[in-house]
Formats: C-alpha cells, structure tokens, sequence
C-alpha cells in the first residue's frame, strides 16, 4: 500500500513537473511569437504592396516598351524633326505629355539634339520648355555611352523625376552591334496617372495579391513627395501607413502604404498572446484537474480496496467466535452430561444471542449485497415508531441483560402521529444503533433511548455514554466499511457496515440521520423521520411540550 502511494507521489510529481514545464515552453514561444508575428506580418505585407506597386506602373512599361522601341535607321542627325515625326506617328497620346528623341549632332561633336513631339497634335515641338530639359537631363544618362560608342542593353529604362511635372521615361535606340545611337523618351502626364491610370489600377492590383478578407480589414494609399494622398481604398485616409513601400518607374519618390484598420499590430499580437497564453492555462488546468479527480478516484479505490479486505477479516472473525462458541456448546449438551438447570438457561440464552447478532450480521450484509446492486425494497406502511422502538428492544433484550445494560428508554406522553415505515427496516436501524450502542460503551453501562415529536417530524435516539468518535471522523462512520481505527474502538470488532445501513434505510423514508459526539463521554445517533401529513394540530402541541424536555 506505502510503496503504491510512493508511486502515485512519484507519478504525480512527474505529472505535474511536466505541465509546468509545457506551460513554460508555452508560455516562451508565445512571446517569442508576439515579438515576431507583427513583423513577420509587414514583411508579408511589404512584399506583396512591392508587387501591387509593381502592378500600378504596368501602364508605363508596357508604353514605355512598345512606343519607345525606335528602329536605329530613323535616327538620321540631320534630321531629327523628322525623325520624331516618323517615330511616334501613331503613337497612343493618353497618358503621355510628350514624346521625344535625342541623339548627338555628327555635324557637331559634343552638341546633343532633343527634339519633342506633341502627341495630341501630332506635332514637333520648337519651344524651349521645361519638359525640353527633363527630356535633355534623362537622356544624358546615355550621351556618355553613345559618345563612347559603348555596347548598351537596348531594354533598359531609365527615368528622370527631378521636375514632378515632367517625369520623364527613356531608353536607348541600339543599332545592330548594339551600340547606343539615340534615345526615345517620353514625359509622363502625371495628372493622367494620378486621375485615370491609379483608380482603375489600384483596385485591380490589390485584389490579386491581397485576401477579401484582408481588403476588408485595411486601407491602402498612394501618397505623392509631398506626403499628399494621390490614391485611397478609403476616403478618409490620412498619412499614416503601418508599411510602404515607395513606388517604381518614374514615381520612385510617391510611395505606396497600407494601415490596420483595427488595432495596432502590437497591440493585436498582445491581445492574441493574452488569448492564446489564457488558452494553454485554461487547458493545463483541466488536464491537472482531470488527473486531480483521477487520481483522487485511484486513492478511493485503494481504500476502498483496503476496507474491503479490513471487511472480509473483520466479518470473519464476527462469525468465527459465536459460531465455534455455539459448537462447543452445542457439543457439551449432545455429551448427555448432567447439567444445572440455572446453567442449561444460560446456555440457551448464550445460544439464543450469539445467533442473534449472527443473523444480523448476516442480513446486514445480505441487505448491503441489495442496496450496492439498487435491489432493496421498502415495505412502507402506517405505524407507529414507538412499535419498532419496543420490537428493537425486545431483540436485544437479552443482551443487554447479559451485559449489565441499564436501559432508559423515555417515551413521550401522549401516542405519536403514526408515520409512513417499513418496520422491518427501522427495526434494524434502531437495532444497527443499539447494537453499536453495547459495543462502544467501553466502562458504561447506561443507554437512553429517546423518542420525541417536532412540528414535522419524529425524532428517536440513541444515548450512549462511552468511547465517543472524534470530530474528524463524524462524518466518515457513514461511509460504508468505514472504522474508527484509533482509540478504544481498536478492539471491538465489526463490519464497518451498520450506520452505512442505517443512514440508506433512513434516507429511504425522506428522514436524516445525525450524530453528536463527545470523545470519552459518549455519542447520540439520532434519526428524524418526516411526520404524515394528516398530523393533527394538538398532537404537535402536545409533542412540543416533550421537546422541551432537558436531553
Ligand atoms: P461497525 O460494525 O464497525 O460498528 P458501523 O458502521 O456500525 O460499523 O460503525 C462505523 C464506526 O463508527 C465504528 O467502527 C465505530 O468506530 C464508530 N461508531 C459507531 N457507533 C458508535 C458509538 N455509539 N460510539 C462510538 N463509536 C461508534
């Protein structure tokens, strides 16, 4: 039994060891992943606004790609108006300011011509303007090369942002050994982007690479050098983004942002840490309570184990004695001795006895067989609890006789109400309480048994003025196989079954069954049965005038 229980602690401390250990890795990786999941979530966040924003400028490349494509035989130097004309023809003119060419002057080394086209008129333009020296700055990223006659990549865009009114696109024009002879360009019409181009785009690209659900929970914006919003998901949207990411082509200095509508990221991982951390404590706690109740119900069914072999010792030894005293009895009468007639009585009551509380120990069992597999019946019937009181008493008369037993039996005046019994059973509650009674009375020989009337109830008990049961231990007697083990009650033997009984047997006729104890001084079981509800009004008062005697 010690080593089990050395192994249930054992068992349990490792149990235990191990939740905590769990709830502490949990508790680590949940922080870890606090600090982590808000930035893994902009990185996400990053790349994808890198993608839409790569989207939004498709209108320009694909532009870009296929009108700035100029053959090589149209740069001829000389005749560069010309040549801008041939170039750009039919080139679309929504969303371009202007288009152009440039190329060095052969006639003059080291003298650039640019020459702008107007694509809404379809003409050259001579004007000195602004939008000439944008297109003059970008292209000069190639004058060095072509001046050196270097090879170049004939896919190659490059832009000019300095002036935000005339952005400017541009690439190369490679002859057949890939040398860079000119340079096609074209000035963006910001407005037009910013108008037409961006409404339309930004939907569209931000439905490829983001979720509805996402959509639904963030804005996006596209904010211009100034900061100014160009382009919203949202009409009210403000400066504010949780990430950007700037945008390409020619509005490498506009930039393209998305904001949380709900809470802040920080706050968001906090709030999930909180629900998650409360997640893992709530299931700890009903793991450790699950193996708290499992366990609780293993150490029960030790003990119950244990009372149940305590029982079978102990309920032996109760037949043992009386059974081999009536043999030895039995086998002295068969010898034919002569024999006193005083001594022959007291051989028949020692007989008489000794079955007696053998049958009832018997039955006791018997009744406890029925009332563990839900088979024990009441007979209930009218009757009066003074019957059963005396009936109790005549079984163990003799006993009590035999023991030098002073019984003081106090009854009330007047007849009780009768109650709803089955007197067969309250007999052998009664008789459970008197026998206990006799055996716990250690020195004593006095019994008080008491019968009285309350408003609605009829009370017997049973006085006893010997061992007494501690205090811890008054609510366990009930228990079935339950023992005082300490103290007097030591020695005297039984089954551990009698107030188990008597508390089912009570209890099966709507009554309780309580106990007060001094230790040394004695105990009193009392049980109250409900009244019938035909009482009548002067046998309470009469029973009141009882209940006021002194205990
Ligand atoms: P048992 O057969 O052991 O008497 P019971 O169920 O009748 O079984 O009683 C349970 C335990 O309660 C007893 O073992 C005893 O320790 C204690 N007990 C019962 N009645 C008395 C009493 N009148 N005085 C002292 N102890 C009692």
């Amino acid at each position: 039994m010690l080593r089990r229980r050395y192994i249930i602690w054992i068992g349990l401390s490792a149990i235990v060891a191990l939740l905590l250990f769990n709830l502490w890795s949990q508790y680590r990786s949940l922080t870890e992943l606090q600090t982590t999941s808000p930035l893994a979530r902009q990185a996400s966040w990053r790349n994808r606004l890198s993608d839409v924003a790569a989207d939004l400028q498709d209108f320009y490349r694909e532009r870009a790609m296929k009108t700035l494509d100029v053959s090589p035989s149209t740069i001829v130097p000389e005749k560069m108006d010309d040549a801008v004309e041939v170039a750009f023809h039919d080139a679309p003119a929504d969303g371009v300011k202007r288009y152009f060419l440039s190329s060095p002057l052969s006639t003059r080394p080291g003298v650039v011509k640019v020459t702008l086209y107007d694509p809404a008129t379809r003409t050259k333009v001579d004007k000195r303007t602004p939008d000439h020296w944008a297109a003059f700055s970008a292209s000069s990223a190639f004058f060095s090369l072509i001046l050196r006659d270097a090879s170049v990549d004939p896919q190659q865009l490059v832009f000019g942002e300095d002036d935000p009114d005339n952005r400017v696109i541009a690439m190369p024009i490679v002859d057949s050994s890939s040398r860079a002879v000119g340079v096609a360009g074209m000035i963006v019409d910001t407005n037009h982007f910013r108008k037409t181009v961006l409404p339309d785009a930004l939907p569209v690209a931000l439905r490829q690479h983001f979720t509805e659900d996402e959509l639904d929970e963030m804005t996006f914006a596209v904010f211009n050098e100034r900061n100014e919003v160009v382009a919203s998901t949202c009409k009210d949207a403000d400066g504010s983004t949780d990430v950007w990411v700037p945008m390409h082509l020619a509005f490498s200095k506009w930039r393209l942002g998305a904001r949380s509508l709900g809470l802040p990221q920080d706050q968001l991982a906090a709030q999930n840490f909180a629900l998650n951390f409360s997640l893992t404590i709530l299931n700890t706690l009903a793991l450790a309570l699950g193996i708290g109740f499992a366990l609780r119900a293993a150490s029960k069914e030790m003990k119950i184990s244990q009372m149940k072999s305590d029982f079978v010792s102990n309920v032996s030894h109760e037949l043992r004695t009386p059974l081999s005293s009536i043999r030895v009895l039995g086998e002295f009468l068969r010898s034919g001795r002569e024999i006193e007639p005083e001594k022959l009585r007291k051989y028949g009551e020692f007989i008489e006895t000794e079955s007696a509380r053998l049958a009832k120990l018997i039955s006791n069992i018997l009744d406890f067989a029925k009332i563990e597999s839900g088979q024990r019946s009441y007979d209930f019937r009218e009757g009066q609890i003074e019957d059963v009181v005396h009936e109790a008493l005549r079984v163990y008369e003799v006993r009590l006789q035999q023991r030098g037993f002073a019984v003081d039996v106090d009854l009330p005046a007047a007849t009780l109400p009768p109650i709803s019994l089955d007197p067969d059973a309250v007999t052998q509650a009664l008789s459970n309480l008197i026998d206990n009674a006799i055996k716990y009375s250690g020195n004593s020989r006095q019994i008080r048994i008491r019968v009285w009337r309350e408003a609605t109830a009829v009370l017997v008990s049973v006085t006893d003025f010997g061992v007494g049961i501690p205090g811890d231990e008054l609510r366990k007697i009930f228990e079935r196989f339950h023992r005082v083990s300490t103290g007097l009650v030591h020695d005297v033997k039984g089954s551990g079954l009698g107030l188990s009984l008597v508390k089912h047997i009570v209890e099966a006729h709507g009554g309780t069954i309580t106990v007060t104890s001094d230790v040394g001084r004695g105990s009193t079981f009392t049980l109250q049965f409900p009244a019938t509800p035909d009482v009548d009004e002067a046998g309470a008062a009469e029973s009141g005038a009882i209940e006021g005697l002194p205990a």
